[in-house]
């Protein structure tokens, strides 16, 4: 996609961005130098937490998966979507606010959706094609069409993105 032509103003910032796949492979890497050991475990239940592990210390990283563990129904999933492009190196900035675009050394990442109460981890083609084409036409290479209203900037969803963001 050229990554000229778009109309509206904006700030552009310097900032560092990590990877998750070059930051993740090197924390892996790193902790094996070190000789720490994983084990794959899927535990069932809060007792089988409880009654398998022999540690003093456990540290619950489980994320969506702690609604279910921990029988806590204050979790709620939120669903995203995001489109991955080939990398292009010419794009050289993060975009965000209207749709969000950013560059990795093995994709163009574009989102983004928000659909609070949807758990399915199954995406949605047409879905992830019209946040290309939003992000297009803010660079003049799509028609311009409304936000959809999963869509993570639709302005129903801006108090929960942003809470420091009045209602708009
Ligand atoms: C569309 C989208 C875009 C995002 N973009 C960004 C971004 O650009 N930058 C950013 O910083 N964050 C981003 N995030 C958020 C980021 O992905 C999360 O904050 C991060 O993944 C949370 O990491 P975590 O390790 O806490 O949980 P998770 O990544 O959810 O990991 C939880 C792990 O626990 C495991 N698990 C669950 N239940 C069990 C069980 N019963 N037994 C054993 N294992 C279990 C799961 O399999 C999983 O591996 C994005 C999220 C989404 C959905």
């Amino acid at each position: 996609m050229p990554f000229e032509g778009h109309t509206k103003p904006g700030f552009e910032y310097q900032t560092l961005l990590i990877e998750p796949p070059i930051f993740l492979a090197r924390l892996e890497a790193d902790l094996l130098a070190r000789q720490a050991k994983f084990v794959d475990k899927k535990f069932a239940s809060k007792s089988d937490v409880l009654g398998s592990l022999t540690q003093n210390i456990i540290v619950n990283c489980t994320g969506f998966g702690a609604m279910k563990l921990w029988s806590d129904p204050k979790v709620v999933p939120i669903k995203g979507q995001l489109a991955m492009l080939p990398a292009q190196p010419n794009l050289q900035y993060l975009y965000g606010q209207d749709g969000y675009m950013f560059p990795r050394a093995d994709h163009v990442v574009i989102g983004g959706t928000f659909e609070v109460g949807v758990s399915s981890e199954t995406p949605n083609k047409s879905v992830c094609k019209s946040l290309v084409s939003h992000i297009a036409s803010l660079f003049g290479q799509a028609v311009a069409k409304p936000l959809p209203d999963i869509h993570i900037h639709h302005p129903d969803h801006a108090p929960i993105v942003n809470p420091a963001i009045p209602s708009v």
